[in-house]
């Protein structure tokens, strides 16, 4: 066991809602009647609680991204000390997910390289995910994806250790040398803070009586503080040698007690029959030979590898394009045809090549990209024009000018940037003229 002062990652759960039921999930989604979601009192608090801590404050849940307030939390860490402070040293917020991404998940296995830094998110990129990308660009350098829907690995962790026949000193060296609680993250839920993240959703689940108060410095406590919260281990497989699941599955492996108290506390998933139980008698319930637990954060993450996000998963492309004229473009909006992104421009040819391009790339839906030099796109989502369009009001003719010259990117080809732009639209040549816009060559 460790302090939480000496961790990485000290995570803060806003919600336990999940699209996904996988199994083992540390969470334990699929058996709440009902999902919490951490009101925002409760998180400005656990943000503050952790200042003076050095490493990352993660933002977890269940799926993050689908707590109705996400927005309002990220907002409020970009303001926050702990984010301004890393930023100016860094520098990074402008080049956060800007260039179209053909190799999605290379440039997240890089983003996931810069654990040092102030915040994190962790996402198994549902819909909700898509629908804030902008400002989960604007908020996480490091973000921590996959979804789930791959070769990942998890271990059974609903198998008491007294049901399985382990002996108290057998117990507490393995208990201590815990790789979830040694290698992983203490964290906040709206109940409390907690030595470990599992510890924290067993209390979750079965109701416990909360964690400690969160209050500045809570994480300096030592192994010794935590007291009742070692409770929880009782009733945790993590650090036994007991079999793991593909998370696909969907079933989670049980000893016959806490299947018991699954079923007492009406578990959605175990009455579904999502229950693998175990007979403590039977060899293969804890066998060193066959399934030893997982040693660290780093031999699970490996586990998931470079499959982290299934080929197939394309939540994070564009979903519509609407095109249209330049003069069109506030009819297009007002009518309603546009729900994703914008393809503008006078020249049918170049439209269709636009949509080919952005089709299979991952964009920011916070930019707006200028195709070389001739067509606009954007997202009716976009934080810099979505007040317009909620409202119904018409776009300046100059949309340029609403978006932050950050988020202004231009995709050309070759050198021919001067000679087009004499040639292409009026308003967009005089805006390449002004300000120095960012520029990839395809
Ligand atoms: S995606 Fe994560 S939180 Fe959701 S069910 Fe799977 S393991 Fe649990
Ligand atoms: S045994 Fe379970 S509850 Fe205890 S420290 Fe390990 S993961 Fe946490």
């Amino acid at each position: 066991m460790r302090s939480p002062k000496e961790m990485k990652i000290i995570q803060i759960d806003i919600t336990n809602a999940c699209p996904n039921s996988c199994s083992n999930c540390t969470r334990f989604c699929g058996h709440h009647k009902k999902p919490y979601f951490m009101d925002f009192s409760t998180f400005e608090k656990a943000v503050d609680s952790l200042d003076g801590f050095s490493g990352m404050l993660g933002i977890i849940g269940g799926e993050p991204t689908i707590h109705p307030e996400f927005e309002k939390f990220a907002v409020f860490l970009q303001s926050h000390k702990r984010v301004r402070e890393k930023e100016r040293k860094h520098k990074w917020r402008e080049f956060h997910l800007r260039w179209p991404q053909s190799d999605f998940l290379k440039y997240i296995l890089k983003r996931m390289q810069y654990i040092d830094e102030a915040v994190g998110l962790w996402s198994s990129l549902g819909i909700s995910y898509y629908r804030h990308m902008e400002v989960i660009n604007d908020t996480f350098r490091t973000q921590f994806l996959n979804d789930h829907q791959n070769l990942c690995e998890h271990q059974a962790l609903l198998m008491s250790r007294k049901e399985l026949g382990i002996c108290d000193d057998e117990w507490s060296k393995k208990r201590d040398a815990c790789w979830i609680q040694n290698t992983w993250s203490a964290t906040i839920t709206p109940k409390g803070a907690f030595f470990c993240e599992v510890a924290a959703h067993l209390d979750m689940l079965f109701q416990g009586s909360g964690g400690w108060p969160i209050e500045p410095g809570w994480w300096q406590r030592e192994p010794k503080d935590f007291g009742y919260q070692l409770d929880w281990c009782e009733r945790c497989s993590a650090c036994l040698d007991v079999p793991k699941r593909l998370s696909t599955d969907g079933r989670d492996d049980v000893t016959p007690k806490l299947y018991e108290e699954l079923l007492a506390i009406g578990s959605p998933k175990a009455n579904k029959g999502l229950s693998v139980v175990h007979n403590p008698s039977d060899p293969s319930a804890i066998d060193k030979n066959s399934h030893h637990s997982y040693r660290s954060a780093d031999e699970y993450m490996r586990n998931a590898g470079n499959k982290r996000i299934n080929i197939k998963n394309r939540t994070c492309y564009p979903k519509t394009f609407t095109a249209c004229m330049p003069d069109q473009i506030n009819d297009v909006l007002v009518s309603g045809q546009a729900d994703d992104w914008v393809l503008v421009c006078d020249d049918k040819q170049l439209v269709g090549e636009a949509q080919n391009y952005f089709h299979n790339k991952v964009i920011n839906p916070g930019c707006l990209y200028i195709y070389r030099q001739k067509l606009l796109a954007f997202n009716v989502h976009a934080k810099s024009i979505r007040e317009y369009i909620h409202n119904k009001k018409s776009l300046p003719t100059q949309i340029w000018g609403l978006y932050p010259i950050d988020k202004i990117i231009s995709i050309v080809q070759g050198n021919d940037m001067e000679h087009e732009i004499i040639h292409t639209m009026d308003s967009i040549r005089m805006h390449m003229i002004n300000k120095k816009i960012k520029c990839i060559q395809e």
